[in-house]
Order: structure tokens, then sequence, then C-alpha cells
């Protein structure tokens, strides 16, 4: 698509914005019911094209990509007409006889950019609240996973004009180029150096953003924990679509008193998951490209203790699990995003939470524990997106809780409510009737002071 094309684009949704066709209830409704319908027809090709970019199978493209935006669609469609409702709050005593309202309104045309690694959810779940809240919307799937890219693009032209909702295809080029144009929000999904460089953008409009990034999330293990559940809960948010999850443990902390239970736990969940080998396993998926592929098979070093192989030709690399990692080591470095799993050993809680707390606030963080006070401890005394005691990734499964990250990890949050917050302004209006008109605020204001102080104060 050239500039102007998109200049084209952009005008169209502007236009029909500005015809208020997009914001009654029924028209979103009626949207929600008709992407709904489309995702069932296509039900089949999104799954085979998730296997094609990612090896996905069925029951983790199901779970993870389709049933998620189900839900989104069940729960926003049934909620809107009270969420699209005016709110009524008191107005201060000053302001009588006023009477204050806010108005969720639509911010305009909108800008949504996803990642690869859950190319289908990770774009139509923010498109979810961007119908929900009345929007026109410009959809930009990962180049990376092309195989649902081209599915995403026949479900939104089969179901939509591409004056209300369109996809724009294509890599950093096309994406500038998106960039360059003024939108009324911009939501990105992705890397921690591609938000700033959106953030950048947006700043030259003043647009507003959400940004769902990544970073290192940790897994602290407590010595008082069951260790088998541990394991087991554990190795299936870490392996999950072959480690490629934004918020998959990154790392684990735990203490030497019950490490080596702890791997040889880790290692019988495994086997017990994907057999002997993981690679003719149909549960466990491959690395998206070769890139990626060389760049999480250079990190692979040290006390390995599961895995270690790999194969570039076909981009597998097998459940990875290293010992005795350093803080200083490269497996530290930066996010992992790949099925490689380092064991830092700590000595006291006190130090667990010290690593995390040096480090950038991460997208999410995990504890496994039975004392409530170490379980209260990590909500309290650390700073993340969202997590889960006792379990890994299941926080995002949820339509009822915002998912975002914080400081680095992202800014904003979305899913259910919070997708219609997101995408909606919240418009503060004071409303006055004509008939009685209270002198108190004009001047001269003479020795209303008094007063003025008795009704604030
Ligand atoms: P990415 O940042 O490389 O790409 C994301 C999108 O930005 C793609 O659509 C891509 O085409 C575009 N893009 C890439 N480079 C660009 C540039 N220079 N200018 C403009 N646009 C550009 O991310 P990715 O590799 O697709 O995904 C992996 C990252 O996403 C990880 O860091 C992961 O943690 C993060 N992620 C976050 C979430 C979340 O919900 N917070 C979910 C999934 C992935």
């Amino acid at each position: 698509m050239t500039q102007l094309d998109l200049q084209s684009l952009m005008s169209k949704q502007r236009s029909y914005f500005a015809t208020g066709k997009t914001r009654s209830l029924e028209f979103r409704l009626e949207q929600l019911k008709k992407l709904h319908s489309t995702i069932k027809a296509f039900d089949g090709e999104i799954v085979t094209a998730l296997k094609k970019d990612l090896g996905r199978s069925e029951f983790e493209a199901y779970g993870s990509e389709i049933g998620i935006i189900y839900e989104e669609l069940d729960l926003i469609s049934s909620n809107l007409a009270n969420w699209m409702q005016p709110q009524s709050v008191p107005t201060p005593l000053a302001y009588q006889p006023s009477s204050s309202t806010i108005y969720p309104q639509p911010h305009g045309v909108v800008l949504i950019i996803a990642p690869w690694n859950y190319p289908f959810q990770l774009l139509l779940a923010p498109l979810v609240g961007a119908i929900a809240a009345g929007n026109c919307c410009v959809l930009k799937p990962s180049e990376l996973a092309s195989e649902s890219a081209k599915i995403i693009t026949k479900i939104i032209e089969q179901t939509f004009a591409p004056e209300y909702c369109a996809v724009v295809n294509g890599g950093v080029e096309e994406t500038s180029a998106l960039l360059r144009e003024r939108f009324d929000h911009i939501f990105f999904t992705g890397s921690i150096p591609v938000g700033k460089v959106v953030m950048r953008a947006a700043a030259e409009h003043l647009t507003p953003v959400t940004l769902e990034l990544g970073g290192k999330s940790p897994c602290i293990v407590d010595s008082e924990t069951d260790i088998k559940v541990t394991a087991r809960r554990i190795a299936w948010g870490k392996f999950f679509n072959c480690g490629q999850t934004c918020v998959a443990p990154d790392y684990l902390l735990v203490p030497k008193s019950i490490k080596q239970e702890l791997i040889t736990a880790l290692k019988a969940a495994l086997h017990k998951f994907y057999g002997d080998n993981p690679q003719s396993s149909p549960d466990y998926g491959r690395i998206i490209n070769q890139r990626h592929f060389d760049r999480l098979a250079s990190m692979i070093s040290g006390k390995v203790v599961v895995g270690g192989d790999h194969n570039r030709d076909q981009l597998y690399i097998a459940p990875t699990i290293v010992d005795d990692v350093k803080l200083s080591d490269k497996l530290m470095d930066d996010e992992i995003f790949g099925p490689l799993l380092p064991i830092l050993e700590y000595e006291t809680l006190d130090e667990a939470f010290a690593i995390v707390n040096q480090r950038p606030n991460p997208l999410a963080c995990y504890v496994f524990s039975s004392r409530k006070s170490v379980q209260d401890r990590v909500v309290n005394e650390l700073s993340f997106g969202g997590g889960c005691i006792n379990d890994t990734l299941v926080h995002v499964g949820s339509a009822h809780l915002p998912f975002g990250g914080k400081g680095p990890s992202g800014i904003g949050n979305y899913h259910g409510h919070y997708s219609f917050l997101t995408f909606s302004h919240q418009k503060s209006i004071v409303r006055t009737p004509f008939m009685v008109d209270l002198p108190l605020k004009y001047p001269p204001y003479n020795k209303r002071v008094k007063l003025a102080r008795l009704l604030i104060g």
C-alpha cells in the first residue's frame, strides 16, 4: 500500500466515523456478531495457519487464540449496553443545581499493531474492544506469522467494509508509514524497542498509546511448596507455544534446599507432556523463524540439565533447562522468548526479591508457595504488570482481569471491560439549568472568600 493509498484509507475511515454510524449500540453489537460468525467459519483455517506458522497444536491454538476471542466477544456483547450508559456522579455543593455525568465516547480511528507469537488473538482481542467502543480501525498483523496474517486479512475483508475496518499488511516500512499518519489511539503489542519507536511516532501527533510490551518475567519458588505440582505448572507455562509467550516464566529463582528435587520434577513433567523425544510430539511447537532460532541457539550454554538439542532446518529447540545461571550470564540479559529456562539459586527470600526489584518492572511475576505470608510479600513488595500465585499464564486468559504491564513492560491494559475503557474517551460533562443562576461565582467577589472557604474548606 502506497502512502497515497494509506491517506485515502484514513480519509475514508475519518469520513465514515464522522457519519456517527459506528456509535449506536445496535451497530456495535451487529459488528461483534458478524465477527463471531466469520471467525467460526474460519475456525479450521486459523488452526491450520497457526500450525504452519508456529507448529502450534490444535488444543493450544483453540485455547490460546480462538477460545479467548469468543470469551471476549461473549462478555463484551452481553455487558455493552450497560457499559455504554452515561454514568452520573455527585456534583460539588458550590456548583448546584448542576448535575455531572461521564460519557464513554469512541476515540475515532484507531490503529492496532500485533506481534507474531499469538498472531490471531493479539490482533483480534483489541479489535473486539475497539469495535465495542464505537471506533473505526486499521489493523496491522505481524508479517512474521504470514499464514495467520492471510487468514486475518480474509476474515476482516469478508466481515467489514474497509472504511470501517481494514487490514494493512507489511513489515517495518509499512508500519512506519502507518505511524506517520495521525490516529486517535494506537494500540501496540510487541517488543520494548519497537514500543519506543511507536511512542516516539505517536508523540508527533500527541496520540495516546496503549503499549503491551515484554520483559523478563520471574518465577519465584519458595522452599515450602508442592514440588510436583509446581514443576508441572512451571513446565506448562514455560514451554506452551515453545516458550514464545510474553508472560512465560523467563527465569526461576529457587532455594538451594529444594533445587535438585524441583529439577527432577521438571524433567518428569516434561517427559509426561512431550514423551522421550519432544521433536516428534504433536503438542510441542516450533520457533517462528531462523533469526529467532539462531538468537536462542546461541544462548544455550552452561550447565544444561534438560534438553539443549536443536535442529535449525526444523526450527526445533528442545525444552531446555540450564542450572546454576548467574545474573551476569547471557541468558539473563534480555527477554528469552523461547524454550530455555534458566535456574538461579537464592539463599534468602530477601535476596530473591532484590534480584527482581533491581531489574525493570516485568510484565508478569509468579510465586509458588504454600505460605500466605510469602504470597502476600510478592503482591505487595514487587512491581509488575500481573501474575499468578501457584500457577503461570492463567491470569491472561480471564476476560475479567485487566491485562497489561507496568513501566517498561507496558502502558495501559485491556480485556473485557478494560478493553472498552481503553478504546473509549471518558468525557466529563456538567449540565446546569438556566433557572437558577447563583451570583456567587461572579465578580466583584467582595467578601465572598469567607463563604467560599465555608463551602469548599
Ligand atoms: P516486534 O516489536 O518486533 O513487532 C511487533 C510489530 O511491530 C509487528 O507487527 C512488526 O511488523 C512491527 N515492527 C517491527 N519493527 C518495527 C519498526 N522498527 N517500526 C515499526 N514497526 C515495527 O515484536 P515481535 O517480535 O513481533 O513480538 C515479540 C515481542 O512482543 C516480545 O518482546 C514479547 O514480549 C512482546 N509481546 C508482548 C505481549 C503483551 O501482551 N504484552 C504479547 C505478545 C508479545
